[in-house]
């Protein structure tokens, strides 16, 4: 079957405005399978305007948090009624088994819109005591007000689950907002967005615009009335996108990149180590910002370890998702593919040996072996990139304080993950490692009610729990004089 797919904007479905279309690739076969609307400036235009007056006096503006949490809630419900719909989505459209959406991103979707229900009419002000002004009484309160339209930017590779993050919170803040999908899977948001509409929201407080990043991205940045760009992508992207935002003084939260370390310490449970760094490096081909790509292994075991993952990789089955026992699917575009390869060609002209994997030739679709690396340094582009595919690069170390220089030598700061039976040591390197999210003996939980975010070249902001929703609102105060 072939999909047309549009935009959505205030409850109906648009062509773009110029009727140019941009395929869809199944990654599998590299059969085109469908198009999506390449978004203009105009459609964005028309989105943004449909979004603001739903703010300004529109059905939307009207509802207070508990009603809004009422329609999140029904959302939440939708939503796990085609829980298998969204999840085929996400997968065929990346290539990615559909057992690991299913299991994963639609659970902690769902909880992140019944968690965003309930927080809907908890964003309170604050009473403030003041010196009042020149001699008179004051009472000074402040209100939580939604920060505007939010335009939220969304990548390929957990697509429903990172646009209910932003939608979540967003909408319990009261905010309204244009989403626009990664161009190679716009079909969960457009689901979403008919979900939405099912469950009572008004029209225009939630639009999808489909396109590409340099035009409907972009004009969602420059857009005076967008308030709030909400972007989870790559950094080059985050970068260009602070400055445009940057000049017109808009709220701006980057979910951007990682080259996770998962250090292991000799005392760690080598088997939970093992099963939670193949986690780490594999799932979703390992297309996932928290990917465990540095396995910082104690010299003691390093060999052992390294064999181990190199058997872990080795047994993994790569072939198309949808057949019974395969276990790992192609890559998701092209471009993804080329860059895998180049990564793993540089690593080994860059001096570090093969366990396992390496340069994959497959006859059709994107199919990248599961590769290890030994024999590097962190110095290493493949030890300092994030490839975001299933490469991981194993690096020794001999002390604790050798492990923390080597998971800090880094550009990015995400996650990290600690494996040791020492929850004494496993607390003091919880601390010193820079990143968002520390697990130890767990690689990666995530949680609706826990923020997500990352330091240095991982982003800026956080999102997740009451904070995320809060993050979507300006706090304003109030000021009232009391002469006696
Ligand atoms: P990408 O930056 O190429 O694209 C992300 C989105 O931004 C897409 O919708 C794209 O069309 C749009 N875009 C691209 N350039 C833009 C521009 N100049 N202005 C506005 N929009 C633009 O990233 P990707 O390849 O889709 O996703 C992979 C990246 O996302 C990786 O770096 C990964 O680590 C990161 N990621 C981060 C998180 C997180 O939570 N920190 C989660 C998932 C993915």
């Amino acid at each position: 079957m072939t999909e047309h797919l549009n935009h959505f904007i205030e409850g109906a479905s648009f062509e773009a405005s110029d009727g140019r279309r941009i395929n869809l690739v199944n990654p599998v076969t590299e059969q085109v399978y469908g198009s999506s609307a390449q978004g203009t400036t105009e459609d964005v235009d028309r989105a943004v305007a449909a979004a603001h007056r739903q703010l300004e006096g529109g059905a939307w503006s009207q509802l207070d948090g508990a009603q809004r949490g009422q329609l999140l809630s029904k959302l939440a419900d939708l939503v796990e009624r085609d829980t298998e719909l969204l999840a085929d989505m996400d997968a065929n459209a990346i290539g990615r088994s559909p057992i690991e959406p299913r299991r994963m991103d639609l659970p902690n979707a769902i909880a992140n819109l019944r968690a965003a229900a309930g927080w809907a009419n908890q964003l309170e002000g604050r009473t403030i005591p003041t010196g009042g002004y020149f001699g008179t009484k004051t009472l000074s309160y402040t209100v939580r007000e939604p920060v505007g339209v939010v335009g939220a930017i969304v990548p390929w590779n957990s697509p429903l689950m990172i646009t209910v993050w932003k939608l979540a919170a967003l909408l319990a803040a009261g905010c309204t907002v244009v989403i626009k999908p990664s161009e190679e899977t716009p079909q969960s948001a457009l689901h979403l967005a008919v979900l939405a509409q099912e469950a009572g929201f008004p029209d225009g407080v939630i639009n999808v615009v489909t396109g590409y990043g340099n035009e409907v991205g972009r004009a969602l940045c420059e857009h005076p009335l967008v308030a709030k760009i909400s972007f989870t992508g790559s950094p080059e992207a985050g970068r260009e996108i602070q400055r445009t935002a940057g000049v017109l003084f808009k709220r701006v939260a980057l979910e951007l990149g990682g080259k996770s370390p998962q250090i292991v310490f000799d005392n760690a449970s080598f088997e939970d180590a093992l099963r939670g760094c193949a986690l780490g490096l594999f799932a979703n081909q390992g297309q996932v910002c928290a990917a465990g790509s540095r396995i910082l292994v104690h010299r003691s075991i390093a060999d052992r370890f390294g064999a181990a993952l190199a058997d872990a990789a080795q047994a993994v089955n790569v072939g198309d998702p949808r057949q019974p026992g395969v276990q790992m699917g192609p890559v998701a575009k092209k471009a993804q593919f080329d860059r895998v390869n180049r990564y793993i060609q540089l690593g080994i002209d860059q001096g570090a040996s093969l366990l396992a994997g390496g340069v994959s030739t497959p006859e059709r679709g994107w199919f990248v072996r599961p590769t290890i690396f030994t024999n590097a340094n962190n110095a290493m582009a493949i030890a300092q990139d994030e490839i975001f595919g299933p490469v991981g690069t194993l690096i020794t170390f001999d002390s604790e304080e050798e492990a923390i220089a080597l998971a800090n030598d880094s550009s990015y700061g995400l996650a990290a993950t600690v494996w040791t039976t020492d929850l004494v040591r496993a607390h003091r390197v919880a601390a010193a490692v820079k990143a968002g999210a520390v697990g130890i003996n767990c690689w990666s939980p995530l949680d609706a009610n826990l923020p997500w975010g990352g330091v240095k070249t991982s982003g800026i902001g956080r999102e997740g729990g009451f904070a995320g929703a809060v993050a979507y609102t300006e706090e304003k105060v109030i000021t009232v004089l009391l002469p006696s």
